[in-house]
C-alpha cells in the first residue's frame, strides 16, 4: 500500500498542527557557504504547501557526518538562511533538535511559520535509531511528513524510529515524485539501458546483480569496468581493480548472459601513468603495464551514447571516468549528452552524474534528476526503503 500523500493530509486539516518534516537538506558545502542548493530547492514544494495550509512546520535534516557530536562546521544554520531566502519567509533556527529549549521554540510557532532544527546527526541516537531519541523527536510532532528521499534507505530515528509515535503520517511531494519516477525503471518501456559507473564494484554489486538480468543493455564505465575486464582476463595495467570482486563480476556477466541481455564493457580507454591533471595521456584498446585507465575512450563513449539514443528508458548512475579532471571528463560528457539527446524517459542519480549534467546545463533535457543516488539504486533493485515502509505501516 502506498503511503498517504500530502493531498490526503492537507485535506484532513493541518492548520495549527505541529508538522514535523524530515527533509534531506544534506547539501554540499564550500567554504562557509552552500555549494549547491538543489536539495533545498527540491524540498520547497512540500514546505510551501504545508505553510499555505497553516501548518506549524518543524523542519529536520542531517548534514554531513558529525558522528554524534556538535561540529560547528556542520551546522544547518546556513541552510536555514538559504531556505528563508528561497521561501521568501522567515525560518527560525533551533540550536539543537531535541530537548526543552527546542520544545519551547516549537510551542512558540504560529500557523504557517517555520522552525529548522539543528543537525540530527549531532546526536548518535539518530543513526543508531535509538528509541529514546526517536521518542524525543516525536514529542515535537502532531503530524510526521517524510520528504527525505535521499535518506529513506536508512533506518534512522528521524526516518523510521519516530514514525510509530506520531498519530498522522504522510509522504512529502518530493518523496512521492521520486518513487513515481523510479517505478519507470522497475516497469520500463523497453529497451531499458542502465549505465553504471563510479569507483567501486563493491559499492554497486547488489545493483549490478539486480540489473544485469533486468536491463536490456547494461553498460559499465568508470573504475568499476576494470574489475570486469580483469574477470575476462584482459590486461588492466595499474587501473583500479578490486581483485577480491573478480568472481562476483563474473557472476554479473553470467546473469546477463543467462537472461539473454547485453552487458557492455569499454573497448578503449584514456590512459595515463598517474592520476594527475596535466600528465601525458593516450587512447588505447589495451592497457599496458605501468598505465591506468582513467576514462572510457572515444569509441566506447560513442557506443554508450548510441545505446542511450536507441533506448526507450535510461537509468544512469556514476561517472564514466575521473571527470573531476578535464583530461578524463570527456567520456562522462559524451554519455551525458547522449542521455540528454535521447527521446528516452531518463533517470539520472548520484552526485557525480548530476554534477556532470549540471556542468553541461543539460538538466532540463533529463526526465528525472534523482536527489538520492544511494536510495534510488536500492529502490531500482526492488528493495523496500525502510523510510517508505515506516510510512506505510503508519498509514
Ligand atoms: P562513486 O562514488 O562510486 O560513484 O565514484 C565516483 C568516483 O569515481 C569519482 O570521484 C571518479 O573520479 C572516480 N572514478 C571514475 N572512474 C575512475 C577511474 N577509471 N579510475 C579511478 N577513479 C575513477
Amino acid at each position: 500500500m502506498a503511503p498517504s500523500t500530502l493531498e490526503d493530509l492537507i485535506a484532513s486539516g493541518v492548520r495549527g498542527q505541529r508538522v514535523f518534516v524530515r527533509a534531506d537538506l544534506n547539501v554540499p558545502l564550500s567554504g562557509d557557504g552552500i555549494g549547491d542548493d538543489t536539495r533545498i530547492r527540491a524540498s520547497l514544494p512540500t514546505l510551501r504547501r504545508l505553510g499555505a495550509a497553516g501548518a506549524r512546520i518543524v523542519l529536520a535534516s542531517h548534514l554531513g557526518r558529525p558522528k554524534g557530536e556538535a561540529k560547528a562546521n556542520l551546522s544547518l544554520h546556513p541552510v536555514a538562511r538559504r531556505l528563508a531566502e528561497l521561501l521568501g519567509r522567515p525560518v527560525a533556527f533551533a540550536p539543537d533538535c531535541v530537548g526543552a529549549e527546542v520544545e519551547a521554540a516549537v510551542q512558540a510557532l504560529g500557523d504557517g511559520e517555520f522552525l529548522m532544527l539543528e543537525n540530527l546527526r549531532y546526536h548518535a541516537g539518530e543513526e543508531k535509531n535509538d528509541s529514546e531519541f526517536a521518542r524525543q523527536l516525536a514529542r515535537l510532532a502532531d503530524v510526521y511528513v517524510n520528504d527525505a528521499f535521499g535518506t529513506s534507505h536508512r533506518a534512522h530515528a528521524s526516518t523510521v524510529g519516530m514514525v510509530e509515535h506520531v498519530g498522522r503520517v504522510a509522504a512529502g511531494d518530493l518523496l512521492r515524485s521520486e518513487l513515481e519516477h523510479l517505478d519507470v525503471i522497475l516497469h520500463p518501456e523497453r529497451p531499458l539501458l542502465c549505465l553504471l559507473g563510479g569507483a567501486k564494484v563493491s559499492d554497486k554489486l547488489a545493483v549490478l546483480e539486480a540489473l544485469a538480468p533486468h536491463a536490456d543493455v547494461l553498460a559499465i564505465g568508470g573504475a568499476m569496468a576494470y574489475t570486469f575486464l580483469a574477470a575476462r582476463g584482459e590486461p588492466t595495467g595499474e587501473s583500479l581493480v578490486e581483485a577480491d570482486r573478480v568472481d562476483e563480476a563474473r557472476r554479473v556477466v553470467a546473469a546477463a548472459e543467462a537472461a539473454g541481455r547485453k552487458l557492455l564493457l569499454p573497448v578503449d580507454h584514456v590512459i595515463a601513468q598517474r592520476l594527475e591533471a596535466a600528465v601525458p595521456t593516450r587512447v588505447e584498446k589495451s592497457i599496458p603495464d605501468g598505465w591506468m585507465g582513467l576514462d572510457i575512450g572515444p569509441e566506447t563513449a560513442a557506443i554508450y551514447a548510441a545505446e542511450a539514443r536507441n533506448a526507450k528508458t535510461v537509468l544512469w548512475n556514476g561517472p564514466m571516468g575521473v571527470f573531476e579532471i578535464d583530461a578524463f571528463a570527456k567520456g562522462t560528457e559524451i554519455v551525458a549528452t547522449g542521455v540528454a539527446e535521447s527521446a528516452a524517459n531518463s533517470v539520472v542519480g548520484g552526485g557525480d552524474s548530476l554534477a556532470a549534467i549540471n556542468q553541461l546545463s543539460l538538466g532540463d533535457k533529463i526526465g528525472h534528476l534523482s536527489t538520492g543516488g544511494g536510495a534510488s539504486l536500492e529502490y531500482v533493485q526492488g528493495l523496500q526503503l525502510p523510510g517508505v515502509a515506516a510510512l506505510e505501516r503508519g498509514r
